[in-house]
């Protein structure tokens, strides 16, 4: 399958990992947006946050304890933001399940 988050979690597409385990795999962005930006992936490819259903959340629920112990580690203490972009019209880029954990900076609300 031709999707670069899959070749990182093979180890075929270098990354800066901050974080692993059997089912989840953080990095750094390539293009950070903020001091602390990683991204927050599942090893099995699973497309996008409409792809999510009761035989796969369990690492959902995973991926959020793991960002939760990033943010602690990254010393994100005063806040941070997990972010998802889903589709086309939600501006998601990459077709594999990705949280965006942005921290170091203060963020707006409402996204544009
Ligand atoms: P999204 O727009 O939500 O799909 O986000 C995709 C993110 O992946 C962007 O923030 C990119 O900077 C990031 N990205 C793309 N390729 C790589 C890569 N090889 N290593 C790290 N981050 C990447
Ligand atoms: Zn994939």
């Amino acid at each position: 399958m031709d999707c670069i988050f899959c070749k990182i979690v093979a180890g075929e597409i270098p990354s800066t990992k901050v974080y692993e385990d059997d089912t989840v795999l953080a990095f750094k962005d390539l293009n950070p947006t903020a001091p602390v930006h990683i991204l927050v992936i599942p090893k099995t490819h699973i497309a996008s946050a409409a792809d999510i259903d009761e035989s796969n959340s369990a690492v959902i629920a995973h991926i959020f304890e793991v960002a939760a112990v990033i943010a602690k580690e990254q010393g994100l203490d005063d806040g941070f933001r997990i972010v998802n972009n889903c589709g086309e019209l939600g501006g998601q880029t990459v077709k594999h399940l990705h949280f965006h954990l942005l921290g170091g900076r203060k963020f707006d609300w409402p996204a544009g």
